[in-house]
């Protein structure tokens, strides 16, 4: 398969370290025809991703990734050709802004009691005006010499079990594709093959997700073969991307290295409301 669309990319508007611009001209160099930005819970890099690819001949999708939980599960919705001026998808972008950041202050309080030397503003200028989260906290503890990498960070001191762990506010994933379709956006499912629980899979679809994420770096060979059949089978559209953040650490995927063909970007923006 050609890749033509790198359809899952992250900015500096969440925890991407690259701007909404720099991805764009990354795809660009890269050979891509269209770029998808979508950042986690927030649409504030599209604008200026938009403008930038407007200007050197790329593609631009806006999108975004929704973090949804489901029991013990954590499941990302997708959406793209949302309208982020739109209601529903602007209380929601809201609602997540403050609840992160109550978290957020919430975990570093918890390491500070713990005998860290963090403070918040520590965390906010690392997230560079974007939305702070549990890679920002990662990255100062790093900054203090407390762990070697982002990923021990998230392991030793960000995850369920340890000292700064604070629960997220829950957002259902049918709440998820509610508030894509309701602005007008065309929702799916991503990275299927990372969701714990997959059995909330067919219920998604008749919520009204359509389309499957079934490329992805996290996926096996077999695994993109088994959700591009699936996606087939079920209607869907099979969309893929890198997930690329450009985070200096060494999971980080980069922008190409995984996508699909031109025709799936022109499919999700027909079955938009746009
Ligand atoms: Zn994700
Ligand atoms: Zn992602």
């Amino acid at each position: 398969m050609i890749i033509e669309a790198d359809l899952h990319t992250h900015t500096t508007a969440s925890d991407g370290a690259k701007t909404p611009s720099e991805m764009v001209d990354l795809a660009f160099e890269a050979g891509l025809k269209a770029l998808g930005i979508t950042d986690h819970d927030t649409m504030a890099g599209t604008a200026e991703a938009a403008a930038r690819g407007e200007e050197i001949g790329i593609i631009v999708v806006p999108g975004i990734e929704l973090s949804t939980t489901f029991g013990k599960s954590e499941i990302h919705i997708l959406g793209y050709y949302l309208d982020p001026e739109a209601d529903a998808i602007k209380t929601h972008m809201e609602r997540c802004k403050s609840s992160r950041e109550r978290r957020a202050k919430a975990m570093v309080k918890k390491l500070s009691d713990y005998g860290i030397p963090i403070t918040y503003d520590m965390v906010e200028e690392k997230a560079g005006g974007g939305s702070v989260g549990r890679p920002h906290i990662a990255m100062v503890l790093m900054d203090l010499g407390i762990v070697d990498s982002v990923g021990s960070g998230f392991g030793k001191y960000l995850t369920e079990g340890t000292p700064g762990f604070v629960p997220k506010d829950i957002v259902t994933p049918e709440e998820g594709i509610d508030v894509i379709l309701k602005s007008g956006g065309v929702a799916g499912i991503a990275h299927p093959g990372k969701i714990k629980s997959r059995e909330i899979i067919p219920s998604l679809i008749a919520r009204g997700a359509s389309f499957i994420e079934a490329f992805h770096p996290d996926h096996s060979r077999a695994a993109r073969k088994f959700y591009a059949r699936f996606a087939e089978k079920r209607h869907l559209i099979a969309t893929g991307g890198s997930d690329a953040h450009y985070l200096s650490d060494n999971h980080t995927t980069t922008i190409a290295e995984c996508g699909c063909a031109i025709d799936v970007v022109y499919e999700l923006k027909a079955r938009s409301a746009k």
